[in-house]
């Protein structure tokens, strides 16, 4: 909009000129014709200056407008700028804390580790590479929480004693009866 503003003013100053030029010849001319054919000219010059001065109020108003947005824009720029900082802490918090958990859950896991026979260890290692790190399903409400196939009853009655270990026939997952699920 500077530019063309610029370029505007430039055009300007030279119709001005222009027009000085015009209206000397207006007093020097010989015949009605040579009048006419200038006083034209001069008139199409007048219209030119108009348009361009119209324009260059058009240009300025713009530019504030503009200028304004601008300047709002930074003043929003600033704050997202301080909410990125502050959310990026928060973050960085909920990291350090979530890191902290699993520190506490891996112990909490070489505990649990310790007390187990070492063919049920690998068995759980066994299916929990083959089924995405998920090796132990529920079998709250009849079926297998991993596959959701159907378990008999009298098979959830076994589970939920806990007397051995048992697998999903389907998808071959441990099967745990849930006491949170009660
Ligand atoms: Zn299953």
């Amino acid at each position: 909009m500077q530019v063309e503003e610029k370029n505007n003013e430039l055009e300007l100053a030279s119709r001005r000129e222009q027009l000085k030029k015009y209206e000397a010849q207006l007093y020097q001319v010989k015949t009605n014709k040579e009048y006419d054919a200038i006083a034209q000219e001069t008139e199409t010059t007048k219209k030119a200056i108009d348009d361009l001065e119209n324009a260059i109020l058009t240009a300025e108003e713009k530019i504030e407008s503009l200028k304004q947005t601008i300047s709002d824009n930074e003043k929003t720029m600033v704050q997202l700028r301080e909410d990125l900082k502050e959310n990026g802490a928060e973050l960085q918090e909920k990291i350090n804390a979530s890191s902290e958990e699993e520190k506490l859950l891996e112990q909490e896991r070489s505990i649990v580790l310790s007390a187990l026979n070492g063919n049920h260890i690998s068995a759980y290692e066994r299916i929990r590479a083959a089924k995405q790190g998920k090796a132990v399903a529920a079998c709250n409400g009849g079926v297998c929480g991993g596959c959701f196939s159907y378990i008999p009853p009298q098979k959830v009655t076994e589970i939920k004693n806990m007397k051995r270990i048992y697998f999903c026939e389907s998808c071959g997952r441990i099967l745990v009866w849930d006491r949170n699920e009660e």
